[in-house]
């Protein structure tokens, strides 16, 4: 009877459909399908599912250091954070100081992910994400040179599809510095498209080193590579060809990934780009026919034409930790100095970041670099249990990128002309200048938003659509009618069930969506519930409408990956809080945070429902997923005052914010004397209120140090101190001035050449 059911649901049912979607949906590429099974699907397809386990993301590790890791960020890291000026290496000396090279090399620092018995130090995701953090705090430039061999690279590929032979030889060489490796994928016309390239290698025999061996005959034109002037060792991406058979029946065999010395007679290497006024080595690299061995294959011949999915297996890794890293860190940064400058800087008498309008920009830094850090610490947290994040290391890299830029934009702003004015003594303008670097590299920001996060993460997230897909592109009829008869009705089962709990959540407000603890969070865990729920009806209802369309259209993918990306933020927030023992201290930042987040996933769902493609499906939307209108706030006032004041005096929830900022030493840092600033102004206040009051009583503007103490308003201690208060706040407002030799050397025009014209 169930057969006869079952049979009579295909055929009636299953088989129509079925017909229809083969005929709508489109093919997809091989690129396309080797990215979608690269990597794994972790917490978001619990986000997905419209009811997310919280014991998942408990269960995520909490970031802890060995003692190994945490002895190497103070030792190594704050000693090479010590051996760098920005401006030094960016404007003077175009490069990092040779002992900086030196000290990079023997320390290691390129060996972070080589394992031990490679002679690497095998730290986590968190400690090279840690390393990664303190060193951007100092440098850019520092941090992308110890950054780009630790990342998508030589060394990770080697890692997991090198041969033994490939391991031993490079692996150790590469941990010790002895190998400088680049990857070099990137070209004039292959960006974005880098599954496009033209650089071909065709199969072929040649000689190598006296003998007739069996190889590839290579040319490549690369343009951006980072490290690749001084590299020993070239990671090449090029398209390999067989057309004589030397190695099989296939000719077009595909992308395939080469370890090619730079040595090589016909490699070029050398020439220099200067991005954004960074002084890490990068630049084009070209070869034309040069002539290598089979064996320089990474993985060997086997691996020929499986480039592309390994290069997105390994994506994953290196996204999750190399922006997340440096954005955190220099939100840090970021959070650290400007705090204190705006405490330090009077206007109108008063402390800048006491007028309501800097407090606002002061919340949102502080907000920003606690969820970053929640961002970063979650992530790498997925890639220590073992974990290839594709669609979590695109939305990490996403929105650390974007919120480093919208962090550093506030702290500029907040520093006025101080951070205007380029020079030694400026601690941010490098960061300033850094920004669109790591917008663009590991897939640029409006691509990664608009394709990556939604468009893969949807397929690869929801319990039946890639079934579905798979079904339907069966070339067995019968099999494929029996899968997609499965996978669809248990899809039509899952849509049924989201739409209930979206509509109840929704119209009782969360209230008895599940919640996997008591007090402070309580509310969140429910609304992220609820928003989860809500997400996951229309992300499927869209995808069911537009199908293969939705490729194309992008703007509403993007919105759907914002919806995600803010459910994912939401819950790095709350793993982080968790983690960190819920201090009561850190209640502000975790409200700010809470707030805005909530806040955007309504927004974006809301832009979804407003530029719907189906008007009767949005308007039940709408109907379903706001009952009552729009409910969340942006973060209150209230809140955002609380979050700011945790910037302008020292705390542990400020040290806490910014742990892992290099401070450095009075002398040489500008940070470190800003700080010092900081806690003496603090230090001065109660003096400098007292000779205010004094002054005031007299009726004058001001009173000098002696008279006051020889009055006995302040005692001489609290003179000293109102003293050297007043003469740090003036090292920090200071800016950097030079003589027109020293800006433009011999080229300095004189006034009078300008005015005369000759
Ligand atoms: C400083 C630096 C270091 C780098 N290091 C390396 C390296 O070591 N190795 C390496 O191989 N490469 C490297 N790159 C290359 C980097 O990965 C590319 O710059 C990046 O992939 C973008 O390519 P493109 O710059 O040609 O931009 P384009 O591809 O021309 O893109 C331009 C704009 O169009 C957008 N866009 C493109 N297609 C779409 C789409 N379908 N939908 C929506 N928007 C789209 C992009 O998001 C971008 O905003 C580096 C680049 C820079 C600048």
């Amino acid at each position: 009877m169930v057969n006869f059911f079952l049979s009579l649901r295909r055929n009636l049912i299953s088989r129509p459909v079925l017909k229809r979607v083969r005929r709508v949906l489109p093919p997809l590429s091989e690129t396309e399908e080797q990215a979608l099974h690269a990597g794994t699907v972790g917490w978001e397809a619990e986000l997905f599912s419209g009811k997310p386990n919280w014991q998942y993301l408990h269960d995520l590790p909490k970031p802890r250091l060995t003692e190994e890791e945490q002895a190497f960020l103070e030792g190594p890291t704050e000693t090479l954070c010590g051996l760098l000026n920005d401006w030094e290496i960016n404007h003077e000396r175009k490069d990092l100081p040779l002992e900086a090279w030196q000290f990079i090399k023997n320390n290691g620092f390129w060996g972070m992910i080589i394992p031990k018995a490679y002679g690497g130090l095998e730290f986590s995701a968190l400690a090279h994400s840690s390393v990664i953090g303190k060193l951007a705090s100092r440098s850019v430039t520092a941090a992308v040179t110890v950054m780009v061999p630790n990342s998508l690279g030589p060394s990770e590929l080697l890692l997991l599809y090198g041969t033994e032979e490939q391991k031993s030889h490079y692996l150790p060489r590469l941990a010790r510095g002895e190998e400088l490796p680049c990857f070099a994928m990137t070209g004039p016309t292959a960006g974005s498209d880098a599954a496009s390239m033209p650089d071909s290698g065709v199969v072929c025999y040649g000689d190598y080193q006296g003998k007739r061996t069996l190889g590839m005959r290579v040319s490549w034109n690369k343009r951006y590579i980072t490290l690749g002037p001084i590299a020993t060792v070239l990671g090449l991406a090029f398209h390999l060809y067989d057309p004589d058979h030397l190695l099989g029946e296939q000719e077009d065999i595909g992308i395939t990934l080469a370890l090619v010395p730079t040595e090589t007679p016909g490699v070029q290497i050398g020439r220099r780009h200067y991005p954004s006024y960074q002084a890490f080595q990068n630049g084009p690299t070209t070869g034309q026919e040069v002539f290598i061995p089979l064996e320089w294959i990474i993985g060997g011949q086997e691996r020929a034409g499986q480039g592309w999915q390994m290069l997105m297996e390994c994506l994953g890794v290196g996204r999750s930790v190399s922006l997340p890293s440096m954005s955190t860190g220099a939100a840090k940064l970021c959070a650290r100095a400007t705090g204190a400058y705006a405490r330090v800087r009077k206007q109108f008498r008063l402390p800048i970041g006491k007028f309501e309008g800097v407090e606002e920009v002061l919340a949102r830094i502080a907000g920003n670099a606690y969820l970053l850090d929640a961002l970063r610490t979650a992530t790498t947290a997925a890639v220590d249990q073992g974990d290839k994040p594709s669609t979590l290391s695109a939305i990490a890299k996403y929105h650390s990128t974007m919120r480093m830029r919208e962090t550093i934009n506030d702290a500029m702003d907040v520093h006025g002309g101080k951070a205007v004015c380029e020079g030694p003594s400026n601690y941010l303008a490098n960061s300033y200048h850094a920004i669109p670097v790591s917008i663009t590299v590991e897939g640029a920001n409006i691509l990664t938003r608009s394709m990556i996060i939604f468009g893969q993460g949807a397929i690869r997230c929801h319990p039946y659509l890639l079934k579905e897909m798979q079904a339907a592109q069966n070339p067995d009829e019968k099999e494929g009618l029996v899968a997609f008869d499965q996978a669809m009705f248990g899809h039509m089962g899952f849509l049924l069930c989201n739409f209930g709990r979206a509509w109840w959540h929704n119209l009782s407000g969360g209230r008895w969506s599940p919640a996997p603890e008591a007090g402070v969070t309580v509310d969140y865990y429910r609304q992220l519930g609820r928003m989860s729920a809500s997400f996951a009806l229309v992300a499927d209802l869209t995808s069911l409408i537009l199908g293969g369309e939705l490729k194309r259209r992008e703007k509403i993918s993007a919105r759907l990956g914002d919806c995600l990306s803010h459910l994912y933020l939401l819950s790095c927030l709350l793993k982080r809080f968790k983690d960190d023992g819920q201090p009561r201290e850190d209640i502000p930042l975790l409200h700010w945070c809470g707030q805005r987040e909530l806040y955007l996933i309504q927004q974006t769902l809301d832009e979804i429902l407003a530029n719907y493609p189906s008007r009767p499906v949005g308007g039940l939307l709408r109907w379903v997923l706001f009952p009552w209108g729009r409910r969340f706030g942006k973060p209150s006032d209230d809140v955002g005052r609380q979050c700011a004041a945790l910037l302008l005096s020292p705390s542990s929830s400020r040290d806490r914010l910014t742990a892992g900022v290099f401070l450095g030493s009075r002398e040489k840092d500008p940070i470190a004397r800003l700080e010092e600033a900081f806690k003496t102004v603090i230090a001065a206040d109660e003096a400098n209120k007292k000779l205010r009051r004094a002054a005031k009583e007299r009726g004058l503007k001001s009173l000098s140090l002696e008279e006051a103490v020889s009055r006995g308003v302040i005692s001489e201690v609290e003179a000293k101190l109102a003293e050297k208060a007043e003469k740090l706040t003036w090292e920090i407002i200071t800016v950097d001035d030079f003589t027109p030799e020293e800006l433009s050397g011999e080229q300095v025009l004189r006034r009078e050449q300008i005015l005369s014209g000759g």
